[in-house]
């Protein structure tokens, strides 16, 4: 049996038109134009292209971006004050600082410096520690995560009373992602790299999230018949036949699972979408939350 292809362009373009109705209706009755603000140091070119695919996500449903690039001999004190002056304009709703940062920056330092009510990137530590919290409001949850939770909720996934594996313990990924499936009542465990006999325990998953960064790490035999695979990685392979001498695939070897799993995410195609869609909404989100109370 194939597993079902969890679409997530299609999804994210669902939740897109969404995000786009909303923005409009905000502008024509509120005069409101949400905005994000991107923060780029260095000259890493996957973050650059990661940069450019949020700002053009932005300007397709209608939201205001604004590029700051700084140089990679950017000291930590310039970052700082670029976002104290950012925290303090009205018309910037959201900052996102593309990460990695280079390392003479600390970057925990830098993400505790973006005022909550502008952390659309939710890395704020006060956000995610509210994801531990039970019952907490939690104002901006990080959009990787969030995109796992969206994609198996639109997909008709259940989530409670399930058994849930993350493979991975990142602050920004799996980490955020096991807490969210806790409180939606998945039963959940994380396996890192000290783990022992990875393949043992994802084998008990109704839910499997791949977020670890090894190409095709999961294979059909680490899989229970009929789970549900959430594929995160993005990782580049070689390949001599294509244009750019490479390809990108995620942590699960996509064809052989797909054999035994109920339903799959492609790499690319799944998560990543859903990602940026999930930015636009936190965006919106703080665009609504500053505004609250005004005219
Ligand atoms: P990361 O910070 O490098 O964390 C990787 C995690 O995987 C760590 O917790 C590590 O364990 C664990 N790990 C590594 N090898 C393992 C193994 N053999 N068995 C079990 N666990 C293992 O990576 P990340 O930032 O979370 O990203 C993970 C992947 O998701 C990457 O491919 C990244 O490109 C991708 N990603 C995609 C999106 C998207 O929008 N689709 C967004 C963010 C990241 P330790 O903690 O013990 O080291």
């Amino acid at each position: 049996m194939s597993a079902k292809v969890i679409d997530g362009v299609t999804i994210a373009a669902t939740v897109r038109a969404e995000i786009e109705a909303e923005v409009r209706r905000l502008k024509a009755e509120r005069g409101i134009t949400p905005g994000l603000a991107t923060v780029l140091v260095g000259d890493d070119p996957a973050s650059a292209t990661y940069v450019r695919n949020k700002r053009r996500a932005c300007a397709e449903v209608g939201i205001n971006s604004f590029g700051y690039e700084l140089p990679v001999t950017a000291t930590q004190d310039d970052l700082l004050c670029l976002l104290a002056e950012l925290s303090a304009r009205p018309d910037v709703h959201g900052i996102l600082v593309q990460l990695p940062l280079p390392s003479h920056i600390d970057a925990r330092r830098v993400l505790g410096a973006i005022p909550l009510h502008k952390d659309v990137d939710g890395f704020h530590p006060v956000n995610l520690g509210l994801l531990g919290v039970r019952g907490a409001q939690v104002p901006f949850a990080p959009c990787t995560p969030q995109a796992c939770i969206e994609l198996l909720e639109r997909s008709g996934a259940q989530i409670s009373g399930r058994r849930a594996v993350v493979l991975g313990r990142s602050t920004i990924v799996g980490l955020p992602v096991a807490l969210m499936l806790l409180a939606r009542d998945a039963t959940v465990t994380i396996c890192h790299s000290k783990t022992p006999n990875v393949a043992q325990v994802t084998r008990n998953a109704d839910i499997l999230i791949a977020a670890i960064g090894r190409p095709r790490f999961v294979t059909a035999d680490m899989v229970k018949p009929d789970a549900v695979v959430i594929d995160v990685g993005i990782n580049r392979v070689n390949d001599p036949g294509n244009p750019r001498g490479f390809r990108l695939v995620g942590d699960v070897d996509f064809d052989e699972v797909q054999e035994v799993a109920a339903a799959i995410t492609p790499v690319p195609g799944g998560v990543g979408p859903m990602t940026i869609a999930m930015l636009l909404r936190n965006t919106l989100r703080a665009a609504t939350n500053q505004h609250a109370g005004s005219a």
